[in-house]
């Protein structure tokens, strides 16, 4: 009889270049697709709104892969051990085989599930594919991991990459017993924040395929010079796509390799794309060996800060309510599309720690709930980054300024204008600080400040020495 394994998909739901796969379905074993939706294991992990709203369509457009391909995706609800304990037993599985996560929890799960199946003699094996070095790969000379983007984005160009694998030639399993994907409830209903969300995003493989394709023909070329400014849509959108494994970093970069021999003006605007993926890279490279980033300050000296941790602030941040334009239009981007441009996310998390004294956490939580691409090795990296207690952090007293930002990046104010409209007939020059408009330029564009959009928050300058101080407190400890 032919042997069975069990393909655990987990944040790597394609079909191309995926190792797990091609190894599975060596030597003419059966292959039997599974997802597992468990809300146990991740512990206070569990996914955010957002993201299951997008695990709801892309898991549909694999189904629809594996389908097209004569098998049958198999959906189960539970703890990953039980059910993989149950499934290997109903159907003599010989082995499970999955890509490699790199969250605290994930791993642990993982060393369990070697023990739990290994007691069963099940084999248990995982694959990389998810980035394009493994970490531990990827070392300082003298043998340690590296704390500092620069040097560890220099050692990881110098090493070789392999190239991606097509889709293998698959014997699924015949097995079918399936949860049904719509009793799991994963879209939101009351309220339904992502009813519009379906004409930003195409989750799937095919829609992670045409994003990258369409970024590479139409905006690559502009992305070095423009990518800071939000209203103009530069930069690639991949990041969901590569949060679920739609799409590997290995494609991404053969596809940009491809670009520079076809059009090489373009070649500097590649490489600083590439090194974005570099990031992520070096995120989760900083995750696996300092897997407390996402709840701990990795400067020691940041857990004496003095947060001023208040509800109302908080809330008036995450509605888009803070007077500061450009950091309403960034919060309301954020809920109206499940995903905020990059420079504004540093310039609101910038403004929730530091102008508004609230801790990292708070917004890396309502982050994790309210991005499509939210992503633990990346969420908590970035805002240790912007807060300054992270690795090769921003240095503290780099207090991102609101208005200056928005001048800067956002100077004719397309983007404010069109997140905060009630503020769009305000000529350029107030945009960005309404509260200095004269009476009568107000009555004109027809606002009431206080009413109709709020008086600033706080002071920017009160709030910049007040951020100093705080700091001043903790400077020299550590
Ligand atoms: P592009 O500019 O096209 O970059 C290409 C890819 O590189 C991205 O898709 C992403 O995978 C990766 N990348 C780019 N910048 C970064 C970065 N600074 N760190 C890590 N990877 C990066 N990114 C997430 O994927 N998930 C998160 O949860 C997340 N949270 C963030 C929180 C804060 C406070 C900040 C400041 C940044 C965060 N980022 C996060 C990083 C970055 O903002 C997004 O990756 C980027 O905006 C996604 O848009 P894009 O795909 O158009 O990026």
């Amino acid at each position: 009889m032919t042997d069975t394994v069990i393909l655990w998909f987990r944040q790597d739901l394609r079909l191309n270049d995926l190792p797990a796969l091609q190894a599975a379905s060596r030597d003419g074993r059966r292959v039997l697709p599974l997802y597992i939706f468990d809300e146990d294991s991740p512990g206070d992990w569990v996914m955010g709104g957002a993201s299951r709203w997008w695990l709801h369509h892309s898991l549909s457009a694999l189904a629809r892969d594996i389908e097209d391909q004569g098998g049958k995706l198999i959906f189960r609800r539970g703890k990953s051990r039980e059910v993989l304990g149950d499934i290997c037993k109903s159907t003599d599985a010989t082995a499970v085989y999955c890509s490699r996560r790199y969250e605290p929890w994930a791993s642990e799960e993982e060393k369990m599930l070697h023990e739990d199946l290994g007691n069963s003699d099940i084999d248990f094996k995982r694959y990389g594919g998810t980035l394009l070095h493994e970490p531990g790969n990827v070392m300082t000379q003298s043998g340690g991991p590296y704390k500092v983007f620069t040097p560890f984005w220099r050692a990881c160009l110098e090493l070789d990459r392999a190239e991606p694998v097509p889709v293998p030639d698959v014997t699924w399993s015949t097995f079918t017993k399936s949860d049904a994907l719509d009793d799991w409830q994963l879209r939101p209903t009351s309220p339904n924040w992502a009813a519009s969300w379906e004409e930003y995003w195409t989750p799937g493989e095919d829609g992670a395929q045409q994003r990258l394709h369409d970024f590479l023909e139409e905006s690559v070329s502009r992305y070095a010079d423009e990518r800071d400014f939000p209203a103009e849509e530069v930069s690639s959108r991949l990041s969901p796509h590569l949060h679920h494994g739609e799409l590997s970093p290995r494609q991404v970069w053969a596809m940009c390799e491809q670009k520079k021999l076809e059009t090489p003006a373009s070649e500097k605007a590649i490489k600083k794309f590439q090194a974005e993926i570099g990031w992520r890279e070096f995120s989760y490279h900083l995750l696996h060996f300092f897997p407390e980033i996402p709840e701990k300050a990795f400067k020691e000296n940041f857990a004496d800060f003095p947060w001023q941790p208040d509800k109302t602030r908080l809330e008036r941040w995450q509605q888009g309510q803070t007077g500061y334009p450009i950091v309403d239009a960034g919060m309301r981007e954020l809920w109206a599309t499940g995903t905020m441009h990059n420079r504004i996310r540093m310039v609101v998390a910038s403004f929730l720690c530091k102008h508004l004294l609230q801790h990292w956490r708070s917004g890396e939580d309502w982050f994790w709930d309210t991005l499509v691409d939210a992503d633990m090795a990346s969420n908590g990296c970035s805002w240790q980054w912007v807060a300054g207690s992270g690795a090769d952090a921003a240095p503290y007293f780099r207090i991102f300024n609101p208005i200056t930002q928005g001048e800067k990046f956002d100077k004719h104010g397309d983007y404010v204008r069109q997140w905060v409209p009630e503020i769009a007939r305000l000529p350029n020059k107030y945009l960005h600080k309404p509260w200095e408009a004269s009476k009568e330029a107000l009555e004109e564009a027809g606002i009431k400040l206080g009413s109709d959009y709020p008086e600033p928050i706080v002071d920017h300058k009160e709030a910049r020495q007040a951020a100093l101080d705080a700091y001043e407190d903790i400077k020299g400890s550590n």
